[in-house]
C-alpha cells in the first residue's frame, strides 16, 4: 500500500508522477519537483491541501 500522485490529476500539462509508502514521503517529491519545475507555484497551505487531495491509494 503506497500513495501515488500525478501531475496531469492537477492539471498540469505534465507527465510526472511519483509513488511512495507515505503522505510526507511523497510531499517531499512533490515538494521538490514544483520547486524546480512548477516555479508559478506558490506552495502554501491552501495549495498544500489542493496537492494532498489529489494523493491517490495505490
Ligand atoms: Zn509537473
Amino acid at each position: 500500500m503506497g500513495k501515488t500522485i500525478s501531475c496531469s490529476d492537477a492539471g498540469k500539462d505534465c507527465d510526472w508522477s511519483a509513488s511512495a509508502a507515505s503522505e510526507e514521503e511523497l510531499m517531499s517529491l512533490v515538494t521538490e519537483h514544483v520547486l524546480s519545475e512548477h516555479k508559478e507555484i506558490e506552495l502554501n497551505s491552501e495549495s498544500i491541501s489542493h496537492i494532498k487531495s489529489l494523493i491517490k491509494e495505490k
